[in-house]
């Protein structure tokens, strides 16, 4: 018998759904046990409690809920008997909760996320296949001290980096910029880089009025205005490019930071860091002399998570450009 523990938490998703014959479509059905039921072998590698969050699609989880989870995460992971937990999660918004734990929890024990692309009445449900692979990376020793990984179609993503790429395959986690971390081969983790700058926001606490706006050509202010009106506390940007907004978002970003709420400003390109290069009207150089927080290559659903947890630590804008630049 292994002296491993592992602690799964189970939050619903497509990894604990099966078609309802009924509406021919995808709903949470299976429990715990039985998704436990069909990863076979596994006792051999540890110990398991599995812990009942809850049954969820994630589009119906938010941050407040996210932030229980990583409570529940925190709580679990410093408990001795423990060597590392994973968490199973719908893979639509599980780079927010992933991102969201590894910002929050300080651990060097193994956390684990973890899903699947098909349910279990497809050929080829993913859910046992990736589960195993979780189990083999909660346990392994190489996994220590690298924060919160994603560990789907036997591929090691670090949290802080991944991403939903594709709508349908199963290898829909990626880290565009800088690829994965490592693989799960032959029931073991190899790592081939790692993570060198990490970071950790010290809450408890989630500032769930965040906005994220996508510029797209002739954008004007009007949304901004909506945000401000209706007491949003921080406005996540999706600029263009290097970090620019049509000229016509000036106004409107200028009375958002007037109001004391903070902007952050990252770019709807994939990969690639914004940054102060462009001085004319709306470029990232006049956007950061007005006060807008510049937010490295981070997506805007990364940045917004961010900006929410630091939000609940301070409302000075200059304390949050600190977690920012
Ligand atoms: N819509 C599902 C969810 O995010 C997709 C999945 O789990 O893969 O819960």
């Amino acid at each position: 018998m292994s002296s491993n523990k592992v602690a799964i938490i189970f939050t619903g998703g497509t990894i604990s759904m099966k078609i309802d014959p009924r509406i021919h479509a995808a709903i949470p059905a299976l429990t715990s046990e039985e998704i436990m039921a069909m990863v076979t072998n596994i006792e051999k590698f540890a110990e398991f409690e599995i812990i009942n969050f809850s049954n969820l699609p994630s589009p119906h989880i938010g941050p407040k809920l996210m932030m229980e989870l990583a409570k529940l995460v925190k709580k679990t992971i410093n408990r001795q008997d423990i060597t590392g937990v994973i968490v199973t999660h719908g893979t639509d918004t599980l780079e927010e909760t992933a991102y969201l734990i590894d910002l929050t929890v300080k651990s060097e024990k193994p956390i684990i996320v973890v899903g699947a692309m098909r349910n279990s009445s497809e050929l080829g449900y993913d859910g046992s296949s990736n589960l195993s692979a979780a189990v083999c990376t909660a346990i392994s020793p190489n996994a220590r001290n690298k924060g919160v990984l994603v560990v789907m179609n036997n591929e090691v993503n670090a949290a802080s980096e991944v991403t939903k790429t594709n709508t349908l395959s199963l290898d829909t986690f990626k880290s565009p910029e800088f690829g994965p971390l490592g693989i799960v081969d032959n029931d073991e983790v190899i790592f081939y880089r790692d993570i060198l700058k990490r970071k950790h926001i010290d809450t408890n606490e989630i500032e769930e009025k965040v906005g994220l706006i996508k510029c797209v050509p002739g954008m004007e202010s009007d949304i901004l205005h909506f945000y401000i009106n209706s007491g949003y506390k921080g406005i996540v940007i999706e600029a263009l490019g290097r970090g620019n907004v049509p000229p016509a978002m000036v106004e409107g970003i200028k009375r958002a930071i007037d109001n004391n709420i903070p902007v952050v400003l990252v770019s709807r390109c994939p990969t690639g860091r914004v940054l102060d290069t462009y001085g004319y009207e709306g470029g990232g150089k006049h956007l950061k002399d007005l006060g807008v927080i510049l937010g490295g290559s981070l997506p805007g659903q990364k940045a917004r998570i961010k900006l929410m947890l630091v939000l609940s630590i301070s409302k000075d804008l200059n304390v949050i450009r600190t977690y920012f630049q």
